[in-house]
């Protein structure tokens, strides 16, 4: 297509409709979505379901096809809970990709608007800026100094200078000036482009690059449970076979084919009730939830391992400004060095853009109108030309033509204006000490200074390169937020180092790092100083600095590889293009939502909507939240598995007939349909121990199941096993014809067991009854709770007690199966209480 006219308005809305349906979404590779009858196969695949389904299957061919029928009935109703969560999580997975998905503004019915990339279509105009990746393919219509980094396309480093040139003639170049490429970063201006290609069709999409976007990896706790399942299925297979060869020989009189038919029967029942196939569904269900929830306090994940690291942060670097203080700045003080307060406040005025959009500027402008200098005043004088501040430089001026004469209005960090100042000893002196003076009240100090060249050729070239007359210092105040300072004690006490990094000069930060309790705010590290250390020297330095000042964008990755040798994991804030390589390199990344940069969106694993420190020491906790629940619910499957899993190993060993088996096959995808749910909805919910930000930062290396918990899991596991098994064994009393009443009692054990497990295990040391207390607001913890007690009046007291080959238990033995379920499990509030009495 080629641009028309350009048309002011944009396209409508209606039009950009109509476009998108002719040329489609601007994504480089179309998503692929599963179909629903690919998501059952998939399920279908996995060696629970083929187990169930062999299970199924020699049901029928025993000849008890109405046994066989009701397997597979609950083969669809876990395969029916298993779509819907999967469905769920990839709601839940596409509606974060979509919140993190890169945005752009552009004219549409004649207003701006934010619209997500992929919605651009052919003849739509986007406003681009300092820092946007271009999203598609346009012709510059307008711009202001505007410059493009094309190395993505053309490998060329340096940037590339853009102009309109309002004809639609072919150029010569391959590369024009005149028009934007999708994939390339503006470093430097602003300009209105025309969409021309997008997706597929830019020159980026043409090249294939980043088509084939690399796959999401497992994360790697999914690596770790991905080792644990195999290794329960291995064990599951050998116990199988040892299971099935001991049942062959427990009953000699069987025909050859029932004996063969039975052995596979019980040793499929141990394999189905070993493999713990819920595993990788707690993760996928956990972190996405997770995300989802994080998503709703501001905080949006764009990698879901993050969600994992989250929990271990032990270093948080945040920028000072914005993120730690409000980003309100007002002129406090006013030294004046030479001349008047009003010459002084005039030429500060003059040095702001005349667009004011850095918080800092503005004050300066409010400054100027409360000394009766109007915007107006200042700007209608003939501008000459900038020095452009940069990070490096932390200065810059403007030069404009007053009443016939140049002046040069410069303003910047103290340190720098200063050298470029002639000042008699003595003047220097008075001036450091009132710059001592006020940083230390944590103010922002910017020095102003002037320069009255002769003509324009006298005009230096950089701002390096001026003589200039100091006028004298402001203090500009920037309050912290409000909540930093619990926050900071929260840090504290969590074990996680809060490390200011900023741009300020050091006695400012420590000021303000004293103002809201940052441990060792004394001990500051210059960006100058840093780069006089080596990599060694910075690690050991890290240890203790707890404030980096005048810190440009590259220091900030040293910044982060010295903590991280040192072992820690660490956070790291950033808004603009240069913290990019920074952010990726942290452990996580942390984007600001509202005055970051795209890049730094799209390089960050966590995009802060609101921008503040609250949010991510939040996020922080919500981190350790999942981690811990994700151990508490791979603890609970292993748990609640060794019953179930001994129940169908020992019955062989102690020669009880196939048919009088405690759990039959159906029993245990029963017992299934009850475990999932509780793993996925109830443990998932679980709010944050009260302790979480009282603990240390866990050890990043520490596996997901450590030998402790593995010992509580198998012990529990074991006195519920005991209780239900023992039950069980005692009522059948040696005559299979007890069997479905000894069954029914051992079933009613487990079920009503799992119902208290999870209660007990909210915390390793707060009691049960706290838990209980907690979630008893909570409709959906009733929902699960009622559901498993429906789940077991009905299998008991119901025709189809009959066709699960159980009977209904009388009140008595109810009484006897809640007494012996609570038992089995509550005998742990004792170990919370001795530790705890021990810990006293
Ligand atoms: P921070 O890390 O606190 O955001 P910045 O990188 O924005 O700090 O700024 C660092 C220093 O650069 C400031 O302390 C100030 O001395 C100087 N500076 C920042 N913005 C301007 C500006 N618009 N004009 C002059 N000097 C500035
Ligand atoms: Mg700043």
């Amino acid at each position: 297509m080629t641009v028309s006219q350009p048309n002011v308005a944009g396209l409508t809305s209606a039009e950009a409709k109509r476009l998108q349906d002719i040329y489609g979404k601007n994504e480089l590779s179309p998503q692929k979505k599963e179909t629903f009858f690919q998501k059952v196969l998939h399920i279908l695949c996995e060696p629970m379901f083929l187990l169930l389904i062999a299970a199924a299957i020699i049901y029928f061919i025993l000849g008890e096809p109405r046994d066989g029928a009701i397997m597979l009935i609950f083969v669809v109703g876990i395969i029916s809970i298993d779509v819907i969560q999967e469905w769920k999580t990839d709601q839940t997975l596409h509606a974060l990709k979509d919140l993190s998905a890169p945005q752009i503004t552009v004219i549409r019915d004649g207003n701006e608007q934010r619209i997500a990339s992929a919605d651009l279509v052919p003849g739509d105009l986007m406003m681009i800026c300092e820092g946007v990746k271009i999203p598609a393919d346009g012709v510059v219509l307008r711009c202001a100094d505007l410059c493009v980094d094309e190395s993505s396309l053309t490998g060329e480093a340096e940037g590339v200078w853009k102009t309109p040139t309002g004809s639609t003639e072919p150029t010569t170049d391959y590369w024009r000036k005149d028009y934007c490429y999708a994939g390339t970063l503006v470093t430097q201006g602003t300009a209105v482009v025309q969409v021309d290609q997008i997706g597929a069709q830019t020159e980026y999409g043409k090249i294939g690059l980043g088509v084939a976007a690399a796959p999401q990896a497992d994360t790697p706790l999914q690596k770790q449970t991905g080792k644990l399942v195999k290794t329960c299925a291995i064990l599951a297979g050998v116990l199988f076979a040892l299971v099935a060869v001991f049942t062959w020989f427990n009953i000699p009189d069987h025909p050859f084919s029932d004996r063969l038919i039975e052995s596979i029967l019980s040793g499929v029942t141990l394999a189905m009730a070993m493999i713990p196939e819920e595993f990788p569904v707690i993760l996928t269900v956990f972190l996405s939830m997770g995300a989802w929830r994080l998503a709703k306090k501001n905080s949006l994940v764009r990698m879901l391992p993050s969600v994992e690291t989250l929990g271990a942060v032990s270093v948080l670097c945040v920028d000072k400004t914005g993120t730690i203080t409000k980003n309100q700045m007002t002129v406090q003080e006013i030294w004046v060095a030479d001349g008047t307060e009003q010459v002084l406040v005039e030429t500060m005025g003059l040095g702001c853009e005349t667009d004011a959009y850095d918080p800092m500027e503005k004050a300066m402008l409010r400054c100027c109108e409360a000394h009766g200098i109007s915007r107006e005043s200042l700007f209608s004088n003939e501008f000459v030309r900038e020095y452009a501040f940069t990070n490096e430089r932390k200065m810059m001026g403007h030069v404009w033509r007053k009443g016939g004469r140049l002046v040069v209005a410069a303003k910047g960090s103290p340190e720098r204006i200063l050298t470029l100042c002639s000042l008699t000893d003595k003047a220097r002196c008075a001036a450091e000490e009132q710059m001592q003076a006020l940083s230390s009240q944590g103010l922002r100090v910017i020095a102003i200074a002037a320069a009255h060249p002769e003509n324009e050729a006298a005009i230096p070239a950089a701002i390096t390169d001026c003589r200039l007359a100091l006028l004298g210092l402001v203090g500009l105040a920037d309050p912290p937020r409000e909540s930093v300072k619990n926050d900071i004690a929260v840090c504290n006490r969590a074990g996680i180092r809060v490390v200011m990094i900023t741009g300020d000069n050091g006695i400012t930060a420590s000021a303000i790092a004293q103002k809201i309790g940052v441990p060792g705010s004394d001990n500051i590290i210059t960006g100058e100083a840093l780069e006089a250390m080596s990599d060694e020297e910075l690690r050991v330095a890290v240890k203790t600095a707890s404030i980096f000042s005048r810190v440009i964008p590259a220091h900030k990755m040293r910044i982060v590889k010295a903590f991280q040798e040192n072992g820690a994991i660490v956070a790291m804030t950033g808004d603009g293009v240069n913290d990019a390589p920074a952010l990726k390199y942290a452990d996580i990344g942390i984007a600001m939502g509202k005055r970051g940069s795209e890049v730094s969106r799209e390089a960050a694993d966590l995009i802060l909507l609101d921008d503040n420190f609250t949010t991510i020491v939040e996020t922080v906790r919500d981190g350790r939240r999942i981690y811990d629940n994700i151990r508490k619910a791979v603890g609970y499957v292993f748990t609640i598995h060794i019953p179930i899993a001994a129940a169908s190993l020992l019955a062989p060993f102690l020669g009880i007939a196939p048919a009088a088996l405690l759990l039959l096959p159906l029993h245990v995808v029963l017992l299934e349909v009850l475990i999932d749910p509780t793993c996925s909805i109830v443990l998932e919910r679980q709010p944050a121990e009260e302790d979480i930000m009282a603990r240390t930062p866990r050890d990043p290396k520490e596996k997901l199941l450590t030998g402790k918990l593995l010992a509580k899991s198998v012990l529990q596991g074991f006195f519920i096993f005991a209780a239900s098994f023992g039950a069980y064994f005692a009522s059948l009393a040696g005559n299979p014809d007890n069997a479905p009443a000894a069954r029914a009692m051992g079933l009613a054990i487990i079920m009503l067991a799992n119902l208290f497990l999870v209660q007990v295990n909210s915390s390793d040391h707060d009691f049960a009854y706290r838990s209980v207390r907690r979630l008893s607001k909570d409709p959906v913890m009733w929902a699960v709770n009622l559901g498993t007690l429906t789940l077991l009046a009905v299998i008991l007291y119901t025709p189809v007690s009959l066709y699960l080959k159980l009977a209904p238990l009388t009140g008595a033995q109810l009484f006897t199966a809640i007494g012996l379920a609570a038992a089995s499990v509550l005998w742990y509030e004792f170990v919370k209480l001795v530790t705890k009495l021990r810990k006293r």
